[in-house]
Order: structure tokens, then sequence, then C-alpha cells
């Protein structure tokens, strides 16, 4: 750790469990065993509200991989796990969330970090979200069945289906949030008895480990979960190519989401993909529109634009369209931009340079395309990977800003004529994750949910998400669910059983 980052963490105060885990050398997690990489490779660790340099973590190799892979099959094929009874798999869950809860101040410190985000809100979201997910899966452990049928052929049978886990899970998640991805499909893959081998992002690997140590401590049998820290193109790719891995459950960019795919595919590997988005928000005249503009720029600027279902833009009804964004700025410009260990932080760096100036990039494009800046766009003085939270006014369809994703705190926004015009703009677009709808029209927003081609909508809101619902995309923004029992189907095989009677 540097001074820069010793500085910080002493001006904001950290808990000292996490400084005992900051302070430590970090292994990856592999059949219960805390190893080096095979070749002794490390990465840096960087801090982004200092740009400080915070540790290092294993870089971890293809044969790594195969040795979590291999951990993570045997206990699938005949250990201990896979002899657990469902209550006992439901207790150990269980018990593995108490610990997250018990440890979660610390562990939204190691998020806020190593990610950057605010602390409290990677308290409040992150990892309660985390407890939360842990739970409701825990639960689902002991009603998973079968169903007895009753078949038309000619004869005496007995037909019944089972459900079956659908073996060793190979999971490779984002930076943006890192626990509660890795949770969304940890937990229901565990409640349906599979074992599972994780690749954090090489960005944001830290608080993965800490989870381990609490796997561990929960008694939860070694080789259950392996965490295989490491760069995407080696640690990632050989998950996707590896036989040994049923099923792979991917969350990040579409074009990465691709090439995961077709290599899972080849081996016939089951597949979840939740993939990018440029999700639109709608608003109409009839709305509140101080609530409104407050949603859209929370919906837009939480967790500095960092998120797959970010309301990125919004189509807004032109005669409201001129105070609509008056309101807008008023909110946003009390959003404090600050050091993510900040209790009052809204606006927390990006988590890297190279993201810091992909979204710069993108203000530029904005300005180019002549899209009308209405808002922030100006470049902040560091230390730390700070942009200002921006709007662009009299955005066209046709302008990249607008179709593209973006991945930071940056609106683009276009007034509306009619409701057709208003629903063509949204759903133009290459994906499909979420949309928003403002209206206190009944009617209206009834009519427009079902042709919003988007695997969520959200009215009056945004981003309200829980373990119950499922969470995934249309079009190119993915493949399958996360969370809800939708997901359960999933991580699951049907077995059709015929048993000739006498
Ligand atoms: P990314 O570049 O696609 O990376 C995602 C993960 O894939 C990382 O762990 C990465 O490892 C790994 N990876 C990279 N190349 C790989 C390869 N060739 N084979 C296998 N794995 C590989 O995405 P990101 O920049 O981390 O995250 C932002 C993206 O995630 C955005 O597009 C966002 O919309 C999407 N996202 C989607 C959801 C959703 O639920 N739909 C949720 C959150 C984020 P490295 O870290 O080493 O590169
Ligand atoms: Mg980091």
């Amino acid at each position: 750790m540097d001074n820069k980052v010793k500085t910080y963490l002493q001006h904001f105060g950290i808990s000292e469990a996490t400084q005992r885990f900051l302070g430590k050398p970090q292994r990856m997690f592999i059949g219960g065993a805390w190893l080096e990489a095979s070749d002794g490779a490390v990465a840096a660790v960087i801090e982004p509200s200092t740009g400080g340099l915070l540790g290092s973590i294993p870089m971890g190799t293809a044969q790594d991989l195969d040795l979590a892979v291999r951990a993570a099959r045997q206990q699938f094929d005949g250990g201990a796990w896979s002899q657990l009874k469902p209550l006992e798999r439901e207790r150990l869950i269980h018990r593995l969330a108490d610990l997250v809860e018990q440890h979660g101040d610390e562990l939204a410190e190691i998020e806020s970090i190593d990610m950057g985000k605010s602390v409290v809100q990677a308290r409040a979201v992150d990892i309660q979200g985390t407890v939360d997910t842990l739970r409701y899966f825990a639960g689902w452990a002991s009603k998973l069945h079968g169903r007895t049928v009753e078949p038309s052929l000619p004869g005496n049978y007995l037909a019944y289906t089972r459900k079956e886990a659908v073996g060793v899970v190979g999971v490779i998640v984002p930076w943006n949030f890192p626990l509660q991805t890795m949770a969304w499909k940890l937990g229901a893959a565990l409640a349906t008895g599979c074992t599972v081998v994780v690749k954090p992002a090489e960005l944001t690997s830290l608080s993965a480990l800490r989870f381990a140590e609490l796997v561990q401590e929960a008694g939860i049998p070694d080789g259950v979960l392996n965490i295989v820290t490491g760069r995407g193109s080696v640690v990632g790719a050989a998950m996707s190519s590896h036989p040994g891995i049923d099923k792979l459950s991917f969350t990040g960019s579409t074009p990465v989401g691709c090439t995961v795919g077709k290599s899972a595919l080849e081996q016939m590997k089951r597949l979840t993909l939740e993939l990018g988005g440029k999700s639109p928000a709608i608003v109409f005249a009839d709305a509140d529109i101080e609530a409104a503009a407050q949603a859209v720029a929370n919906g837009v600027f939480f967790n500095s634009g960092q998120v797959c279902d970010a309301g990125t833009r919004a189509y807004v009804e032109r005669s409201i369209y001129p105070q609509f964004l008056e309101a807008l700025a008023k909110y946003t410009a009390t959003l404090k931009i600050a050091p993510g260990l900040d209790p009052d932080c809204f606006i927390s760096p990006m988590v890297s340079p190279q993201q810091q100036q992909r979204v710069l990039e993108y203000i530029a494009l904005g300005k180019a395309e002549g899209a009308r800046l209405y808002y922030g766009g100006e470049p902040l003085e560091g230390p730390g990977f700070f942009v200002q939270p921006t709007i662009f006014a009299d955005c066209d369809n046709s302008m990249r800003i607008v179709q593209e994703e973006i991945f930071g705190p940056v609106l683009v926004t276009a007034p509306f004529d009619t409701v057709q015009e208003a629903l063509t703009l949204a759903n133009d677009s290459q994906f499909g994750l979420a949309a928003a709808l403002y209206s206190n029209d009944l009617g209206k927003v009834h009519g427009l949910i079902p042709r919003l081609r988007a695997g969520t909508v959200y009215v009056n809101a945004h981003s309200t998400l829980d373990p119950s619902m499922p969470f995934g995309g249309y079009k190119q923004s993915g493949y399958g669910k996360d969370m809800g029992a939708e997901q359960l189907e999933f991580l699951l095989e049907t077995k059709a059983v015929w048993i000739t009677l006498p």
C-alpha cells in the first residue's frame, strides 16, 4: 500500500477487520487451499479514489483454473456436498448469509476501496443485496421437485421427472457490483446443489476473496466454491472452454459475452449471459416532474453510471422538456462528487483510468456529434478517476452516444411528441435490458409495458431490484435470467424417468 492510499484510509478511518484483510497477502481459493498463481504472477490493485497502490492479487493461469474445476468436480461427483440433504444445504447457505451480514461493514469498506464506489451505497445495496439473495435462494434448496406424469401410452408405466443440478458452474463477473453479482449467481447454484468456480473481474477481486473466507467459516465443504483471480483473456477464456464446466454464467459486456458464449456452445455448456444495456426512460407530461427528474438522475448516476441497467436515455414529452431538464440539473447539482469512503459521496470515481478515459472520450464525441451539452462534461482534477455527471440535450437516435453503452455518468435526452414516437425511440436500440416509464396515466402505462422490448420495466422508479424478481435482458442484453424462481431453471436439468410396471 502506498502513502496516498494510507493517508486516504486514515483520513476516513476504516475498521480493524478491513485493515487486517488489506494487510495480508491475497491468495486464490481453490479446493479449500489458499494459493498463489502457479507461475507466481501478481497484478497491482489500484484504489480508484486516490489512484494509489492498494496491494496485489494473484494472476491465475489456465492450470490454476483446471485445479479449481477438478476440486469443484470432485465435490459434485460424490463429495460431501453431493451427499447433503436439501435442508442441510439450506442451513449452510443461511449460515453464510449470517456471516456476510455480520461482516457487512467490513465487506462494504473492501468493496468501496477496491472499486471506488460509495461505502454507504455498498453497505445498503451491494452487501444487503448479497445477504438477501443468499437468504432467498437458501429457502429454495428444499423446494425443487419434479412431477409425476400419467402417460397415455398403452401399457402400465410410472413416469416422472427429476430436477437435477446441472453440475460445475463457471461464473465470470464484471467490476461494477463485484460481490452482489457473484452472489446472484452463487445463491441459486448452491441451492440447487451445484459447485462453483468464480473468476472475479481483475479490477475488483478483493471482496470475493474475503467472501471465500466466510464460505470456509460457514462450514461449506472445500471445493464447493473456488475463486480463481486473473485476466479475462486467460482465466475467463480457459473457463469458457474447459470441458469440466457444465454451465457458464457470465455477466459483462456484449462483445465479451459473445466470445464466451460461442466457446461455451462448442461444448454445449448451459449458458446464462447478462450483458450490456442502454436503457431508456420515457417521461410523460402527466408525471410528477420533480420526482421523475430525481428518479431519472438516480437511475443514471447511481454508482457513477457504472450500472448495466442504468437509465441512460431519457425521452421527455416536449411540453415539459425545458422544465424537466431544469429539475434534472438542479437535483444533479446536489449529488456530491467525493471519494468512495466519504459518507456523503454519491458520485464516486470511475473504477479505473481506462474507464475514466473512455467516458471522457464519449463526452467529447457527444459534443462533436452535435448534441447540446446541458450539464457537466468538464474534466475534474485528480487524484482519483472522477467524471462529472453529464447531461446532453436534443440528442438524435442516430448519434453514437445514444446507441453505445458508455458505462459512466452520462445521460442523453431528447423531446418527443407522441406516445408512438416515444415507444419507437425507446425500442430503437440493440440492447433490451430495462426501460422506465414516468406517468400517472395507468392506461398509457399498461398499454406500453407489453410493447417495450426489455427484460425489466420500471414505472415511476429505476433499478428496483429484489432476489424474488428475475433479471435479464432481451435482444443483445443477454440470454437467461439471474434471480427469481426463473434462475433455478437455468441451473437444473430435467430427467424423464419411465418405469415399466407389471
Ligand atoms: P467485460 O470487459 O465484458 O468483462 C466482464 C468479465 O469478463 C470480467 O471478469 C473480464 O475479466 C472477463 N473477460 C474479459 N475477456 C474475457 C474472455 N475473452 N473470456 C472470458 N472472460 C473474459 O465487462 P466489464 O467492463 O468488466 O463490465 C462492464 C460491462 O458489464 C458492461 O457492458 C455492463 O453493462 C455489463 N454488466 C451487465 C450486467 C447485467 O446483469 N446484464 C450487470 C453488470 C454489468 P477482466 O476483468 O480480467 O477483464
Ligand atoms: Mg480495484
